[in-house]
């Protein structure tokens, strides 16, 4: 089988994955979930028409006349509150006091501010009428009962949470989340609690991979570390069919020791590819099994053991896989246009992604490397902001050329507020 392309690659994997169902949650808990039901109001917001403003409730053709040298003078006949049904109803030359969000009185149809009026004993002047309607927020305008408010397949914010909470949806129904066990696989790993040996690595993938899911809201389970011999492989590997998702890192080349690819065929798993042509990231193996009588499948990445690559296949390949069985609609990190800062080699028919930082100047974004782009220097990876693709037939890439590049998490927050 020839590599695949990174775009192949995606297609393949999101053709295979599906999502794992509808669950219940907690209002609270929703965030940051997929909706997985169409929400309809139960009521109309505001409830009837109401005021904007703190102010007096008026008829426009009593004021339209008003100028500051002719104002025009009515008389307060009421005061009407918020939650308070007004009894009144407004004639000619009256006004109603009223307070923003309490129901507009019969006879009415404007709203003029406090500030702009006068008060003298019951007599309020006006030197300046508002637009005709002003400062009425209509019966409706916020929710509509009956209505669909918000639609299956929206992401909760904390703005459409508000509106769950205004449609007093204390559980929601949202697509449930895919589990997922990661293992590492090498002799040389050393585990967190294992004291320091010069002569091993230390195992940063199976912390990178979990803090990468936990960043698209997945509390991904550690089976550990596995040895590079097939029978821990095997245990451990068929511990990990038993989740949605797999992801094992290392012993997926072609290696003497790399028996990561042989025991999941033994485990009965069916490959539909183990390379792409990119770089970092070059040995990466994705197949599928049928879990049997617990139903679906499990979906297996056999991750590259170099930690950068690890992480660049996590979001090039997992990440959109993960969100998909989530029920996102969007599953890919976004992209932006950016000038190259300076001069790049294509990858000779493999997409290349480069860790950059991102610079705005006047003309727009300026991406340059984060430093030394091998495959085990966590160092770019830990400085990136994005990362530049390269499309696999560039050859040379020249400064000042505009290149894509993704965005990664951090890009969504700046240090000044910068409204200019
Ligand atoms: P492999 O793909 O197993 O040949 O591993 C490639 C390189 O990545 C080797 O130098 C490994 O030591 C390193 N490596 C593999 N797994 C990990 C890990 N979990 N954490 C850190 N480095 C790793
Ligand atoms: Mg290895």
């Amino acid at each position: 089988m020839s590599d695949f392309s990174v775009s192949q690659a995606q297609a393949c994997i999101l053709q295979h994955v599906k999502g794992s169902g509808v669950e219940s949650v907690a209002l609270h808990d929703s965030l940051g979930r997929v909706l997985a039901e169409d929400v309809s109001a139960n009521r109309n917001h505001p409830p009837y028409d109401v005021s904007a403003m703190d102010g007096y409730a008026v008829s426009f053709s009593d004021m339209a006349s008003a100028t500051p040298a002719s104002p025009v003078q009515l008389h307060v006949v009421d005061d009407i509150r918020a939650g308070q049904m007004p009894v009144l109803s407004i004639e000619q030359g009256q006004a109603a006091r009223i307070m923003t969000g309490a129901p507009t009185p019969q006879g009415i149809d404007t709203v003029i501010r406090v500030e702009d009026t006068a008060l003298d004993g019951d007599v309020i002047s006006i030197l300046t009428p508002p637009k005709q309607g002003a400062n009425i927020r209509p019966l409706g305008e916020n929710l509509r009962n009956g209505h669909v408010v918000l639609t299956q397949g929206t992401m909760i914010t904390p703005g459409v949470l508000a509106i769950l909470a205004m449609v007093k949806q204390k559980q929601v129904p949202v697509f449930a989340n895919p589990t997922v066990a990661i293992l590492s696989t090498g002799d040389e790993l050393e585990a967190m609690d294992d004291p320091i040996d010069e002569n091993k690595i230390p195992n940063a993938n199976s912390h990178a991979l979990y803090a990468q899911c936990k960043s698209l809201g997945i509390e991904a389970t550690l089976l550990g570390i596995a040895k590079d011999n097939r029978d821990d492989l095997r245990a451990k590997l068929a511990e990990g069919l038993k989740y949605d998702v797999l992801l094992a890192s290392g012993g997926v080349s072609v290696g003497h020791h790399d028996f990561v690819r042989p025991v999941l065929d033994e485990l009965g798993m069916n490959f539909h590819f183990w390379r792409v042509a990119m770089r970092p990231g070059h040995p990466l193996a994705f197949g599928t099994t049928d879990r049997g009588e617990t139903g679906g499948g499990t979906a297996v990445f056999g991750l590259p053991g170099n930690p950068v690559a690890s992480m660049v296949c996590f979001e090039q390949f997992v990440g959109p896989a993960l969100r998909q069985m989530m029920g996102h609609e969007k599953l890919f990190r976004r992209t932006i246009k950016a000038r190259l800062q300076h001069d790049m080699k294509g990858g000779a028919g493999r997409t290349l992604f480069i860790r950059v930082f991102l610079s705005r100047e006047e003309q727009g974004y300026v991406a340059s490397s984060t430093g030394a782009q091998g495959s085990g220097v966590l160092m770019s990876m830990a400085l990136a902001e994005g990362f530049m693709v390269i499309p696999a037939e560039a050859e040379l890439l020249k400064a000042g050329e505009i290149v894509t590049v993704q965005l990664l998490q951090g890009m969504d927050f700046q240090a000044e507020t910068d409204f200019s």
